[in-house]
C-alpha cells in the first residue's frame, strides 16, 4: 500500500493578546477533507516574520505533499544544522509538523497520543511555574518582592501543584565584578527562600536562572540554593552556547541540571545527556520540531537514561495540549511516572476559554480531552471576541 500524502488545502492563523507584550499566535492546517491540524508559533516576530515563513513553508509543503509530519523537514530541502541553527526556522517547521500530526491524527480518528505511538492517556502531571503570573500585566510591572513570589507560590500549591518553579534574579547578569555569590544574586536567593517557607517542606522547588551567570557565580549559587532545598538547577548558563560551561556547573552541583529549552532536534538533547553537560533537558513542542519530535526525543533519551526529559511549556493551551500528548506518548507505560510537564498558570483567567472544549486543568494536573487528534480545537468565538483571524 502507497501511503497516503497529506494535502495542504488551508493555513490560517490567529492570534490572542494574554496581557503585557505577550499574544498567543496560532496556526491552523487543513486537509482537503476538513480535518484541521492546530499549533502555536512564539517568539518575536511570531505573528508577523514566522507566520509568514510558516505561510511560506506550507505553501511549498502543499505543491510537494509530506506522507507523515516527520518528512516536513526532507520535502522542504532543510537540514537539522539549520534548524539548530536558526530558531525562527525551527518554529514554523515544529509548528507544521505539529498541525499535520494533529490533523493526521484527526483523519485516522486515533488520539495524538495514540498516533504518536503511545497510550491513550487521560492526564498529565504538571509542575506549576509562577513566572507568568508575576510578567508585567496591562496595568504595568507587577510586584516582584519576596513576599509576593511567596504568595504566588502559596496559590501554586492551593491549586495543587507538588512541584513549583520560578525565575528569581532580574537583577543578575553576568560578568560580575567579585568572585564567589555576586550581590546582585542576593535578592534572587531571597525570594527563593520566601518561596520555600511559603511551600513547606513537602512541595519541591525549581529554580530557573535564565541564563544570567557565568560558571565561578553559578557554582557559588548551587551550593548557596541547597539552603532552601531546591531540586533543580535550570539553565545558569545557556548550555546549547555553552556546553563546557554547563558540563563544569554540573559536576560540582548536587541538585539536577536542567535546560537546552531552544533545541531543534534529537542529535543536540542527545548531546546534552550522552555528554553530561546536563540531568535532564527540556524539549519545548514549539521549537524542537514539533510534537512528534519530542516524542522521539523523550523515547530515545529516556531508554537510556530514565527522567532525563522534562517538556518545556510556559505556553499557550494549544502547545500546552499537545506536550500532554508528547509527554503520555513517549512516557507511559514503558517508562512509568515521567517527570511533571511545565505549566506556566495564572497569566489569564480566561484562558481555558481558548480551546473548544475548554482546557482543564486542575489539581496539579492537565486533562487530556477525548476525541481524536488534539481533542480540541481552537474556539472561534474566544478569537473573533479576544484577538483576530487572518491568512497569507
Ligand atoms: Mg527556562
Amino acid at each position: 500500500m502507497t501511503a497516503e500524502k497529506f494535502n495542504i488545502a488551508g493555513v490560517n492563523f490567529s492570534s490572542i493578546h494574554v496581557r503585557g507584550s505577550h499574544d498567543w499566535v496560532f496556526v491552523e492546517v487543513s486537509d482537503g477533507d476538513g480535518h484541521t491540524g492546530l499549533a502555536e508559533l512564539a517568539g518575536p516576530g511570531a505573528a508577523t516574520e514566522i507566520a509568514r515563513l510558516t505561510a511560506e513553508y506550507a505553501e511549498r509543503l502543499r505543491l510537494s505533499p509530506p506522507t507523515d509530519e516527520s518528512e516536513v523537514v526532507s520535502v522542504l530541502g532543510l537540514t537539522v544544522a539549520q534548524l539548530e541553527g536558526d530558531r525562527k526556522m525551527a518554529t514554523a517547521v515544529s509548528a507544521l509538523r505539529t498541525a499535520i500530526a494533529d490533523a493526521q491524527s484527526r483523519r485516522a480518528g486515533v488520539s495524538l497520543t495514540e498516533f504518536l505511538g503511545g497510550e491513550k492517556t487521560d492526564s498529565v502531571k504538571l509542575y506549576g511555574n509562577l513566572n507568568r503570573s508575576m510578567l508585567p500585566d496591562d496595568d504595568g510591572p507587577r510586584d516582584r518582592s519576596p513576599e509576593a513570589f511567596a504568595t504566588a507560590a502559596r496559590r501554586a500549591v492551593s491549586l495543587g501543584y507538588e512541584v513549583v518553579k520560578c525565575a528569581p534574579f532580574d537583577e543578575a547578569r553576568a560578568p560580575f565584578e567579585e568572585p564567589g555569590l555576586p550581590e546582585a544574586a542576593r535578592a534572587g536567593v531571597d525570594r527563593i527562600a520566601a518561596v520555600r517557607e511559603a511551600i513547606g517542606d513537602d512541595v519541591a522547588l525549581f529554580v530557573d536562572c535564565h541564563s544570567r551567570f557565568d560558571v565561578d557565580s553559578a557554582v557559588a549559587l548551587e551550593i548557596t540554593l541547597r539552603e532552601s532545598n531546591v531540586a533543580w538547577y535550570e539553565e545558569a548558563v545557556d548550555g546549547i552556547e555553552h556546553p563546557d560551561l554547563m558540563k563544569r556547573i554540573r559536576e560540582r552541583a548536587t541538585m539536577d541540571v536542567a535546560g537546552a529549552e531552544t533545541g531543534y532536534g534529537v542529535a543536540v538533547f542527545r548531546r546534552m545527556i550522552e555528554g553530561g553537560v546536563m540531568d535532564v533537558v527540556m524539549p519545548d513542542v514549539k521549537f524542537c520540531g514539533g510534537a512528534g519530535e519530542a516524542v522521539k526525543i523523550g523515547r530515545i533519551l529516556e531508554s537510556f537514561a530514565p527522567r532525563s526529559v522534562s517538556m518545556h511549556s510556559p505556553s499557550g493551551p494549544a502547545s500546552q495540549l499537545a506536550s500532554a500528548h508528547a509527554t503520555a506518548a513517549f512516557a507511559y507505560p514503558s517508562t512509568g511516572e515521567p517527570r511533571p510537564l511545565e505549566h506556566a498558570w495564572g497569566e489569564a483567567e480566561w484562558r481555558p476559554s481558548v480551546l473548544e472544549p475548554p482546557e482543564r486543568i486542575g489539581g496539579g494536573s492537565i486533562y487530556i480531552p477525548d476525541g481524536p487528534g488534539l481533542g480540541a480545537r481552537l474556539d472561534p468565538a474566544t478569537v473573533a471576541r479576544r484577538g483576530r483571524r487572518w491568512s497569507l
